[in-house]
């Protein structure tokens, strides 16, 4: 089906998919007979990674038909892979359990968002994907595995870009229920950034909104943990800015009530932790986006590297964000072995114009070996990429265990593994 874009989940998509068509499997037992009779195949979560990391010359399958999967345990749960992160979180705080962190939509996949690295902000949370402690995947064979956290294989399991088999559930850890303030602040001084630990470790989730077009900081998004006996006040000012009076979006011009409460009164973590409300389209939609992590030491230089360029990415850049991950050791995780900071941005959707602004941001980041987002638009060589990460050898290996006949394979994951 040449041309499919993955708007079919709600999101325009930017990748008009190779794919000849859509599996929608009803039955675990149905996906494995496809993926054992299949040539080539791969998961299709919902569709929101803008690279061609879910691409394929075969068929994409699609879980959003598998019976789904809510099983909420004492400190666990498990959910079918296609399951939405805004499909779990209501039931998990019904239950009075959280998980550890989201990204800046709930719109995602939990298959497709582990298996990309996807992440949100600070400096204690690690990627989404940390958080899983079993993977029940089909392997090319059609033989249906789990793999456990303790499992040797199992570090290189979870972030695996597809590439390993077909995902069907997963079980991520889960603690008890905590409540999250949000304020946002604007017009921050231009040497909001010099103090990096403070600024970051000054909440629980902290990023920072900039254009790059001076040497200031536009906004900073502040979502602060709920400590039971110790109520919070955010004050009025804060790195030089001042408390917006209203409801702001990340992108100049959007909506702000298409985003979370901002109001700095306490809510559940699911209300407050992503940017974007489920019911809305996420950030502007008719968009490109790109993100590179580089090791927090090298956070404010890279931060400054990109200032730098600033006028030369301007006209395609709606917004930058940056935000801090913590280290983990999912091999292929884009925090592996090192706490990181991660440079985000929104782009107008032009891609030509779009890949040769990255080519920008990649040159001045290049001294600090940033890591690409493997759900983003990236243009760096294939060799590059691979001396970023020292065991994407070893998921080769793996995939040659699970897939002997390479049906996960696509272009993406042949270049850059
Ligand atoms: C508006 C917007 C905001 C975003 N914000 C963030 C953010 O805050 N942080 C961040 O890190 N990223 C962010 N992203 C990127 C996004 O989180 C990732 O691209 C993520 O992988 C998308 O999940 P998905 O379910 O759409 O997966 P898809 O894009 O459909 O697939 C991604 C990969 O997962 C694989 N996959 C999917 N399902 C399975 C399965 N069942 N078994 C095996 N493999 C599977 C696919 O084959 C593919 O390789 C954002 C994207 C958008 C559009």
């Amino acid at each position: 089906m040449t041309g499919l874009r993955a708007g079919a989940m709600n999101w325009g998509g930017n990748v008009a998919f190779a794919a000849r068509r859509v599996l929608r499997p009803r039955s675990v037992e149905e996906l494995c007979g496809m993926v054992a009779g299949a040539d080539r195949i791969r998961a299709l979560g919902t569709g929101h990674s803008f690279s061609r990391v879910a691409d394929t010359t075969g068929d994409l399958v699609s879980l959003a038909d598998l019976p789904p999967r809510v099983e909420i345990g004492t400190d666990t749960v498990t959910v079918s892979a296609g399951t939405r992160f805004g499909e779990v979180t209501g039931p998990l705080q019904a239950a009075g359990r959280a998980l550890h962190n989201l990204g800046s939509l709930p719109h995602i996949s939990v298959a497709g968002a582990c298996a990309t690295g996807t992440h949100g902000s600070g400096d204690g949370n690690p990627c989404l994907a940390a958080a899983v402690t079993a993977v029940e995947l089909v392997t090319g064979t059609g033989e249906l595995v789990t793999v456990r956290r303790g499992d040797p294989d199992f570090p290189g399991s979870v972030v695996a870009l597809g590439r390993l088999g077909i995902v069907t559930a997963l079980t991520l850890r889960t603690q008890p229920t905590y409540d999250v303030q949000q304020v946002v602040y604007e017009d921050l001084a231009p040497d909001a950034i010099e103090d990096l630990d403070g600024v970051f470790g000054a909440a629980y989730s902290v990023s920072l909104f900039t254009r790059y077009t001076g040497p200031g900081m536009g906004m900073a998004w502040v979502k602060r943990r709920v400590d039971p006996g110790v109520p919070w006040l955010p004050p009025q000012t804060w790195l030089g800015g001042t408390r917006a009076p209203e409801q702001r979006h990340p992108v100049p011009g959007e909506r702000g009530d298409e985003c979370t409460p901002q109001d700095g009164l306490p809510g559940p973590w699911q209300t407050r932790l992503p940017h974007f409300r489920l019911e809305f389209t996420p950030s502007k939609g008719e968009e490109i986006q790109s993100e590179f992590f580089v090791a927090r030491e090298h956070g404010v230089a890279a931060v400054r590297a990109v200032q730098a360029i600033g006028a030369r990415i301007a006209p395609q850049l709606l917004v930058g964000e940056i935000r801090t991950v913590a280290a983990d050791d999912l091999w292929t995780s884009l925090a592996y072995g090192r706490d990181s900071v991660a440079l985000h941005f929104t782009w107008v959707r032009n891609q030509p114009a779009v890949e040769e602004a990255v080519g920008h941001v990649e040159a001045a980041l290049r001294p600090f070996e940033p890591r690409p987002h493997w759900g983003k638009v990236f243009t760096m060589p294939a060799d590059e990429v691979r001396t970023r990460w020292d065991r994407l050898g070893d998921l080769r290996r793996l995939a040659e265990r699970h897939d002997p006949a390479g049906v996960f394979a696509n272009d993406f994951t042949d270049r850059y593994l």
